[in-house]
């Protein structure tokens, strides 16, 4: 049979594929992009440990016994629990939320609002969101710093702990995992990287002290007179109180503060500062998931403004989505009639601008019902792993009246469920492709399903339409019709495309990869759009010192603050841990949690690796592939230890999202950022011992499965 177009969504770059079936229809092939994650949805289509029926929890939380029921019977008890809350505790004490799948969101959001509770939830709330908002709070805009979009203008980036080899896709051969002939490069990053190599300079700074380092920055460019005097006189609020702020952060104590050279330092700022245009590329998480990352990462972006790079072509752009799907989340609803969400009075700048509650406080909400409580909760693809101190998040779910989720397989969460249902994977559902996933590579494209799902698996976005249905909303979703919300959503799109989009299996692509075309294709606007729209900020002008950060009770100035947990701030505790801990470093192998029962993924990264430099290992008799034990103030977790000089001296990096071996049973969930409410994941204390009892050398890689087997229920 022919190769099918369809969609990737094994992460939410969204690639292009193409799936080849056999005579049956089945998947047998997939052809995409040089991205070994690609080619592992038949497995997991086929995974014998996926759930393919609803299941009725009927042992104790946590024991793992389900029994088979009905859809109806599914429906009908969530509908029922549902509302039973509502009636007791109010709409709010009813929380709905959003992991993996992204696609599925606006659907569930409508049904989190139509029901009558503000507190709609995402794996945002420790991912992304926070960069957005420092931007939208600082320049009034996005800016274009993690795309795949680069200038031909370009002359210097300055690679900001963004590793594209491990994070984006095509990886090795991506734009911007190589230096190319002429750019001039500086990478800062606390891990050597292929392109740390490569670098002109490489600072490896400490974990978290991210803020101290840019504002350093901006010190040796004030001091040396490289700013861009012209934009910071006409366009910019506060600078005079920055600049004075920075005379604090001579380049001998940021080296000191950081653990880099102060020669390094001079040299890395005179590169930047004097190779224009200069682009910083960023990631998502590295600069934010910090008890100070907010500040850290508004120090950072400032430095775009101070040199005048800002929305310069080859410069940080800002970043424009012209071509967007019809919303039918019923946020406008939920700003106008429903009460605060979960944030608003805890993280008012960051709810501002993010359309959902802060996910990171939702176990205080149901175990303290601070700030707010909550009895029920409707997940989709929620994974414990995903919180700081998981454990407790494992308990708080636990301690719910009723909770339902939907999923691939179970995980800690689904085993604390009231009920589980099956996830059709993204071979099995529609879906519009329009929400810019990482890639940001604009294809617009309506995917139709492959193939039917296995078993009794549904769409989570069908699900939700569903539930609206029983709860009485037949009208107002759509009478339970997926395609019909997915062409609701597809009126956002411009008429002379949208035929295009919905009918051609390729779909529409509306911005392409570099500048120019965006300019000539009219979805990027020109060269400093600010002349023409001004700066959409509190002062109208680029935030330096942020008023509405001041009245919101914060500084500012983007001030620098240790991490809550490091050697200087907590020197007491730093002599019980004296290794710095970090983690999350993206591989091409796995998307958080998502690969972990895919055996083909498994044998290209068979173990949880605790990273440690040589010196660190030695000191501890530590070898190459012992077993160890990572140790925090929350627990300890067993790793392999990988010794490798391509990690600081005194630092940790522990791979994320392991079952078995989840780094977030040790990071802090007391200490969230205080405007983000982001947590601390990149920089916190441990101490990294041999695991004695688990003998010298570690055991054999795991199959794939095999911890998970021993641990779970099969499907039903
Ligand atoms: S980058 Fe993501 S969407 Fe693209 S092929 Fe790989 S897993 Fe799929």
């Amino acid at each position: 049979m022919p190769n099918v177009p369809s969609t990737c969504y094994e992460c939410d770059a969204n690639c292009a594929i193409a799936v080849e079936l056999d005579n049956s229809g089945e998947p047998i092939g997939v052809k995409g992009p040089d991205c070994p994650r690609c080619y592992v949805q038949i497995d997991r289509r086929n995974h014998p440990d996926r759930l393919l029926y609803p299941l009725k929890r009927t042992g104790p939380k946590g024991s793992g016994q389900f029994e088979r029921i009905s859809w109806d019977e599914a429906l009908d008890t969530i509908a029922t629990r549902l509302d039973q809350t509502r009636q007791q505790h109010g709409a709010p004490a009813v929380a709905f939320f959003a992991g993996y799948t992204k696609e599925a969101r606006p659907q569930l959001q409508r049904l989190a609002h139509a029901f009558g509770s503000p507190n709609y939830l995402t794996e945002s709330g420790c991912c992304f969101s926070a960069t957005l908002v420092a931007e939208k709070v600082t320049f009034g805009a996005r800016v274009k710093t993690t795309s795949t979009v680069a200038s031909s203008k370009t002359k210097c980036i300055l690679n900001w702990s963004t590793n594209p080899r491990g994070s984006i896709p095509p990886f090795d051969t991506h734009p911007l995992a190589n230096r190319k002939p002429g750019l001039a490069l500086v990478v800062v990053d606390p891990r050597r990287t292929p392109l740390a190599e490569q670098a002109d300079v490489h600072l490896q700074l400490r974990p978290g002290t991210d803020g101290a380092l840019a504002l350093g920055f901006h010190h040796l460019i004030f001091a040396n007179g490289w700013q861009d005097q012209g934009f910071l006189d006409e366009w910019c609020n506060g600078v005079n109180a920055f600049r004075d702020y920075v005379k604090d952060f001579a380049p001998e104590r940021v080296a000191d503060i950081c653990g880099i050279e102060v020669s390094d330092l001079r040299r890395a700022v005179e590169i930047f500062a004097t190779t224009r245009p200069a682009q910083i590329t960023l990631s998502p998480t590295a600069t934010v998931q910090h008890s100070n990352g907010f500040q850290n990462h508004r120090a950072l972006i400032l430095l775009s403004a101070v040199t005048g790079n800002l929305d310069r072509e080859g410069g940080n752009r800002f970043f424009s989505t012209k071509v967007s799907p019809k919303p039918i989340e019923l946020f406008e609803h939920c700003l106008n009639d429903l009460p605060p969400r979960i944030g608003d009075e805890v993280f008012p700048v960051w709810t501002r601008y993010w359309p959902a509650g802060q996910s990171m406080l939702l176990p205080n909400c149901i175990l303290d019902g601070e700030p707010q409580r909550v009895h029920s909760l409707l997940a989709m693809g929620i994974n414990t792993a995903m919180w700081p101190n998981s454990k407790r998040m494992e308990q708080a779910l636990g301690a719910l009246d009723f909770f339902a989720a939907t999923d691939f397989f179970h995980n800690e969460a689904t085993l604390q469920a009231d009920i589980v249902l099956p996830a059709a994977t993204n071979l099995e559902r529609p879906a519009l492709i329009a929400y810019p996933g990482c890639a940001y590579q604009g294809e617009l494209r309506y995917r139709r399903a492959v193939v039917a799902p296995k078993g009794e698996a549904k769409p989570d976005a069908q699900i939700f339409l569903e539930l609206g249905v029983r709860l009485g909303m037949g009208e107002q979703f759509w009478n339970g019709d997926l395609e019909a919300s997915w062409a609701e959503a597809g009126e956002g799109i411009p008429d002379e495309i949208r035929t295009e989009v919905f009918t051609n299996p390729d779909g529409v692509t509306v911005y392409a990869d570099i500048i120019e075309e965006l300019v000539e294709h009219g979805f990027l606007d020109a060269d400093r759009s600010y002349r023409l729209k001004g700066i959409n900020t509190r002062s109208g002008k680029v935030e330096f010192d942020a008023e509405e950060l001041k009245e919101a009770g914060h500084d500012g100035l983007p001030v620098y603050r240790e991490p809550a947990e490091s050697p200087r701030s907590q020197p007491e505790v730093f002599k019980d841990y004296p290794l710095v801990l970090t983690s999350g470093a993206r591989t091409k192998f796995d998307t958080h949690s998502q690969h972990q029962r895919l055996e083909r993924m498994r044998r290209a990264v068979p173990n949880p690796l605790a990273e440690l430099h040589p010196q660190d290992a030695a000191a501890r008799g530590i070898q190459d592939g012992d077993a160890v034990v990572v140790r925090s103030p929350r627990g300890q977790v067993g790793f392999i230890a990988k010794i490798t000089d391509r990690v600081k001296p005194g630092v940790v990096h522990c791979t994320h999202a392991w079952r078995g071996a989840n780094i977030n049973e040790l990071t802090d969930d007391r200490t969230l950022d205080p405007i983000s409410g982001f947590p601390p994941f990149k920089s916190s204390l441990c101490q990294v011992e041999k695991d004695r009892a688990a003998g010298q050398q570690a055991a054999p890689a795991p199959a794939a499965g095999t911890t998970v087997k021993a641990a779970l229920p099969a499907a039903a």
